[in-house]
């Protein structure tokens, strides 16, 4: 795409300062922002190429920071469980059923879902990386996350590790797809501390992002702490060495006190959070300024105890929203997300919710490249418009706010989004 001077009705940035420029105006140039402000400012310094949005509101493509899209076939296929457990179970049965054709059909169909619903860039759990090199350039901004198990046989966790980093150095086409890769031990429950050891230490010597589910169910919880319950039994059975369950302590303070996890990982879920446990996320605490990843509809999904978003909000993490896969959750939508998310905590303003899509989750480390989740100059130019109309308002506070609630708001499909500063929608 030739350098572009794009015009929208508001250019909503999601900068830290909160800006917005009705009648705004961004200067696209090899997939990057490279200048913004009102049209009447830029507009008579540009002789290039112009595109007229019209009364859309322009705003950064949408992060999505927890998704599965391997799973993107089983929609409605697995019914609300009457345990997170029985889940699992009935989850690995499906797995089992599908080729290689299958993933890779539902892939791309996740892709097109979240293109649909305005999303530019997918943190994605890989439970089958060894399809990638099948894949063609995928549409959207992808980091794909190793999904590392060793539930059966935690002896070769070093070999493991060392195939995935092999596997990415030799086959990634990084100049054609954008985004990047990390590791995903997957859950304490799967993945022996060692592994988080040796992920986290590659994860650090690569560069690379890191992420991990972290207390999603009470059935963890009674796990980790009492050394029962039907998933620690289900685990028993399957030979899982137990010794790390019972006498109290939570997974995140075996995994934190062990100095295996950081507050470099993007953690999704954390629905467990005993009070004891609140001081490892406190300013000072070895996890402070974690970024949490609440998946707000597939949370309802499973019935777990009410998300601590508040408490994880005074002690100063980094929450961003993600959608989970479509086996618990029934779209892809972030704007959905979102909702469901205003729907539980009334408190949520509409700009904080828009910046658990955009800004923060953009801020998540490790995601190396151009910023993502904001419009400043060299940020990467994914950008979305949408066609959504504010209330009025009575000041350039009550613009964002006023804009930030139609984007909430907002049902439909997409129809213009760009990623690396071209047209996807
Ligand atoms: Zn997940």
């Amino acid at each position: 795409m030739p350098p572009t001077l794009l015009r929208a009705r508001f250019v909503l940035t999601m900068d830290d300062h909160g800006r917005v420029f009705p009648d705004g105006a961004v200067l696209v140039r090899d997939g990057l922002v490279e200048a913004l402000g009102p049209w009447t400012d830029l507009r008579p310094h540009w002789a290039g190429e112009t595109e007229d949005l019209g009364e859309r509101i322009l705003l950064p493509g949408l992060v999505n920071a927890h998704c599965h899209l391997d799973y993107s076939s089983m929609r409605g296929a697995l019914l609300q469980p009457r345990s997170f457990t029985s889940w699992i179970r009935r989850l690995n049965a499906l797995k089992r059923e599908l080729s290689d054709d299958e993933y890779l059909a539902a892939i791309a169909a996740g892709f097109a879902e979240c293109a649909a619903f305005g999303t530019s860039t997918v943190l994605n759990i890989a439970a089958l990386p060894e399809l990638l090199p099948r894949l063609p350039p995928p549409l959207l901004r992808t980091w794909w996350f190793w999904e590392l198990i060793d539930i059966r046989s935690p002896r070769v966790t070093d070999d493991l590790l060392a195939g995935a980093l092999a596997f990415f150095d030799g086959r990634w086409a990084l100049d054609k797809w954008h985004g990047g890769w990390g590791l995903s031990p997957h859950a304490p429950y799967t993945a022996s501390p060692m592994l988080y050891a040796l992920a986290r230490k590659a994860a650090a010597q690569h560069a690379m992002p890191i992420t991990t589910h972290l207390a999603e169910s009470e059935e963890e919880h009674m796990m980790f702490t009492a050394a029962e319950g039907p998933l620690h039994e289900f685990l028993a059975g399957l030979r899982r060495p137990m010794h790390d369950c019972g006498g109290g302590a939570t997974a995140l303070r075996r995994l934190a006190g062990a100095g295996v996890i950081g507050p470099e990982c993007i953690v999704a879920h954390l629905n467990e959070l005993p009070p004891e446990d609140e001081f490892l996320l406190a300013p000072g605490g070895p996890l402070h300024g974690l970024t949490v990843v609440h998946c707000p509809r597939s949370h309802h999904f499973f019935g777990h105890q009410p998300f601590p978003l508040e408490r994880l909000r005074t002690l100063g993490a980094n929450l961003c929203l993600g959608t989970d896969s479509l086996a618990s959750n029934r779209d892809l939508s972030l704007f959905a997300e979102m909702r469901a998310a205003q729907h539980a905590f009334p408190a949520l303003r509409a700009p904080e919710l828009l910046a658990m899509v955009t800004r923060r989750p953009g801020a998540a480390p490790g995601l190396g490249g151009p910023r993502l989740g904001q419009i400043v100059p060299g940020a990467a130019a994914d950008l979305l418009a949408v066609d959504a109309a504010p209330e009025r308002h009575s000041s350039s506070h009550h613009l964002l706010e006023a804009l930030a609630e139609a984007l909430v708001v907002f049902g439909g499909r997409v129809d213009w989004l760009t990623v690396a500063g071209r047209r996807v929608r």
